[in-house]
């Protein structure tokens, strides 16, 4: 991958860098904002050469539509209280407000376009649409830095298409997730294992087709594991579950078998009568789920086991939280994930918006995990073995 070194000499060049804001909002309200703490580092470098930094981004989605309810204002307020400089933002994505905004940079300054996604070519599957788009970026700026690691598994016109059109390079986020997420999927030191979780089984279901290739165990929590369960003939009440994902989940925990993969499954939930923070909720054993309950956690037997299995691994790659940890009542079993994985010395990477945000807001040291990634999608397709448009795009 070219770095930003092999763009020269950038003062008084107007660099386009796409970043990772879409964060988590709450009427109106940044509820966690390290992603754009972890884009900071390739601003700041880029303002310290005198780079006119023009950053494109994206926030929830749009549709291809201008929606103030997406706009990217609460993000260029606190991208500017975090650099403690004014941080202008374009009333529009390529138009003349764009224009003149990036016309009337200085030096060392950053200006933020608005949502990319207010434009339908951003996300079009017509190559000429992205392109046109992409092109119309290409007259703001004279390069380009990819750092947006969350969005690079996406052939979309700021990520793709206009690297293609002006010298382009890595960002330094980029560089460190793709560093370390290689080190967790390509040649992981053994035991290596892989812990799954969140909520879609169908999402994650090409990473597991690839994982039992490679992982020795293979541990299942969160929403998903319900299918998992139903697969083993259990009954899973009013739990999540994709029936029509059965039949494949059969075949991998027969693979699994066959390939003498550990697949860790539960041994016991927390179930509650409903979804809610303050549901009554009691632990039972999987294969006592009543009917009329909802699995939300893994229960304490299988904390303890996960977690020690865990202790005993050189390589962990972590994607998905364990329950619903955004209730206090179901968040025990991600922190008992994160636990082991924080107290552990093994190379640990964490995975997914909302594995990342559940560490944080679980009041996990970040510095004791080998890497958290601000990508869902990028890094779950790392973890399929997946070739990602944006990553080859800035090799030689
Ligand atoms: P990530 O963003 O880390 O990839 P996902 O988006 O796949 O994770 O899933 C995260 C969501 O899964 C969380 O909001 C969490 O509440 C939810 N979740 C976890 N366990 C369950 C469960 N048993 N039932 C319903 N939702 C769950
Ligand atoms: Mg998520």
């Amino acid at each position: 991958m070219r770095s930003i070194d092999t763009l020269g000499d950038l003062r008084g060049k107007r660099v386009l860098v796409r970043s990772d804001f879409n964060v988590p909002l709450k009427d109106g309200v940044i509820t966690d904002d390290g992603r754009i703490r972890a884009a900071l580092p390739t601003l700041e470098k880029l303002v310290q050469a005198g780079a006119k930094v023009v950053v494109m981004a994206h926030l929830g989605r749009p549709k291809g539509t201008v929606d103030p309810a997406f706009s990217l204002a609460p993000v260029a307020q606190r991208l500017g209280e975090l650099i403690d400089a004014p941080v202008t933002l374009a009333g529009d994505t390529v138009g003349d407000s764009a224009k003149e905004t990036v016309a009337a940079l200085e030096e060392g300054q950053i200006a933020l376009l608005e949502n990319v996604r207010f434009d339908a070519r951003e996300t079009s599957k017509v190559d000429e649409e992205r392109e046109e788009l992409a092109r119309a970026y290409a007259e703001l700026g004279d390069a380009f830095v990819s750092d947006g690691f969350g969005v690079v598994h996406r052939k979309q016109a700021s990520v793709y298409d206009i690297a293609k059109l002006v010298p382009s390079a890595a960002g330094l986020l980029v560089v460190n997730e793709i560093e370390s997420l290689r080190k967790a999927t390509e040649e992981p030191e053994r035991p290596y294992a892989v812990v799954l979780g969140g909520s879609k089984v169908s999402d994650k279901l090409g990473v597991i087709a690839n994982l039992l290739k490679k992982a020795d165990m293979l541990f299942i929590g969160g929403g998903m594991v319900f299918t998992f369960l139903a697969a083993q003939g259990h009954s899973v009440g009013k739990s999540l579950l994709e029936e029509d994902q059965i039949d494949t989940v059969k075949a991998y925990i027969d693979e699994a078998k066959e390939r003498g993969v550990d697949l860790v499954l539960p041994t016991d939930v927390v179930v509650a009568p409903e979804f809610a923070a303050n549901a009554p909720s009691t632990v039972v054993s999987v294969d006592a789920i009543p009917a009329d309950q909802m699995g939300l956690d893994i229960g304490p037997e299988s904390q303890k086991l996960f977690a020690d299995k865990l202790a005993t691994a050189k390589t962990v790659a972590w994607n998905g939280p364990m329950g619903v940890f955004e209730f206090e009542a179901f968040a025990a079993g991600t922190a008992a994930v994160a636990k082991a994985l924080s107290d552990g010395s093994m190379f640990s990477v964490i995975g997914g918006g909302d594995s990342a945000a559940a560490v944080r807001t679980l009041g996990f040291d970040e510095s004791t995990f080998s890497h958290i990634s601000t990508g869902g999608g990028a890094s779950l397709e790392l973890l399929e073995g997946k070739v990602l448009p944006g990553i080859a795009v800035l090799e030689d």
